[in-house]
């Protein structure tokens, strides 16, 4: 089945903008790119969806969420710092039970659709949003998220991941996610864990994600096994004190081999320039999330220098337990008011291309290049010269009109404005 899509801007990323474009769709891929009266005339017999007024390009990617807490929206403390947060996650989380989670994730999937992502780097705790993502049709890496600050347990919790991994295999075979593993952090795993994960057989086949170098906190814990985390968090719970490693988070996490392009350190908001050149030495991918790190007073991460040397970046809502949308669209004006400096195509590029490379799926999706998969959103766009920069100042949720993954279409504002998210 071919299916031609049209509109006066078609924004492939892998090249310039194709004015009066379009884009033609055969089995889930996408068979050309390019101007709609060539694209007409080769498939004219292939029905026509137009987005007068819009623009097409490659559907976005968010590179790291927990939908699982889309229910906490506005419930935890902000501005106050990193460690009254977590306490209160933690709190919270106690009381947390599965239908509660269902309705978080649904919530926090009809946001990602509505937005225009369509693919997403998700960590999941509960266990719930694996079914429900794989679902909704959404592409993405589902990373197992393992917790255990105690050093006694780790061979038991590093079993049970196992087991996980290879349930959440099953589930996800023949969808467009694939499964991944998340060590949280460095002071809710300890090295004995992170060692016994490493172990695992099928390690290196899983992407792996963690949370690093987000807060002073963090740094401190690592480099001298001291401060808020261990006397506010670890301590309470009755765990023997951690050790000094004397270095920060990042140079750790390379001395125990998880820097690599198989792995995506989510914030880096504390990368100082010796990190900066580790990451991109170890070629490892960065998920900011400026937002985030804002609403807990801990960043944002230097993301104009990371750019620069080359490292792989993207764009990260993080969970509504920390920002207020899962909206990459103001993720996006969020990042740019700190970051003026870089261009709408380099931010354009993050939000998808380089989205997909972080989460190691560039060679499927990110662009709108002939014999990837046909993943692409329209977005309804204001007259003007330059679309790129037009998508970046005034792009938002309201003006995402359709959504398609793999040939299948998983918004359609056009049709049905009161069910924009219906599968
Ligand atoms: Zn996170």
């Amino acid at each position: 089945m071919r299916r031609l899509l049209s509109a006066p801007w078609v924004l492939p990323v892998a090249g310039p903008p194709i004015p009066d474009g379009a884009l033609l769709v055969a089995d889930g891929r996408i068979e050309a790119v390019g101007p709609r009266s060539a694209l007409r005339d080769a498939a004219a017999d292939a029905p026509e969806d137009a987005f007068p007024g819009g623009a097409l390009l490659p559907g976005l990617v968010n590179v790291h969420t927990h939908l699982e807490l889309s229910g906490l929206r506005g419930t935890l403390p902000q501005g106050q710092g990193f460690l009254p947060w977590v306490l209160a996650l933690i709190e919270r989380k106690r009381s947390l039970e599965a239908p509660w989670y269902l309705a978080s994730v649904q919530e926090g999937i009809g946001a990602l659709l509505r937005a225009g992502t369509t693919c997403v780097g998700e960590v999941t705790s509960a266990g719930v949003s694996p079914t429900l993502l794989r679902e909704s049709g959404l592409r993405g890496v589902i990373y197992w998220e393992v917790l255990g600050p105690d050093p006694a347990t780790a061979a038991a919790i590093a079993a049970k991941a196992a087991a996980a991994l290879a349930e959440l295999a099953t589930l996800l075979r023949g969808s467009p996610l694939i499964v991944g593993l998340s060590p949280h952090a460095l002071y809710s795993t300890t090295p004995a864990l992170r060692a016994a994960l490493r172990r695992l057989r099928g390690f290196g086949s899983w992407p792996a994600a963690i949370h690093a170098a987000e807060s002073r906190e963090e740094v401190d814990f690592v480099r001298e096994g001291v401060g808020p985390l261990w006397e506010g968090l670890l301590k309470p719970m009755g765990m023997p004190q951690p050790n000094a490693h004397g270095v920060g988070p990042l140079a750790l996490l390379e001395a125990e081999g998880w820097l690599g392009p198989g792995t995506v350190v989510i914030h880096a908001a504390q990368a100082e320039p010796a990190d900066v050149a580790r990451l991109a030495r170890t070629k490892t991918a960065v998920a900011c999330c400026p937002r985030s790190n804002a609403a807990l007073g801990v960043g944002p991460p230097p993301l104009s220098t990371l750019h620069r040397v080359g490292v792989r970046l993207g764009l990260g809502t993080d969970s509504l337990a920390s920002v207020p949308s899962l909206s990459l669209w103001d993720e996006l004006r969020a990042a740019c008011a700190l970051f003026p400096e870089l261009p709408a195509r380099a931010w354009l590029r993050m939000l998808t291309l380089g989205g997909a490379e972080v989460l190691g799926l560039a060679d499927r999706i990110g662009s709108l290049t002939p014999g990837k998969e046909a993943d692409c959103i329209a977005v309804r766009l204001p007259e003007g010269e330059d679309p790129e920069r037009l998508l970046l100042e005034t792009a938002s949720e309201e003006a995402v009109c359709f959504a398609m993954v793999g040939g299948r279409v998983l918004l359609d504002a056009r049709a049905a404005a009161g069910d924009r998210h219906g599968r």
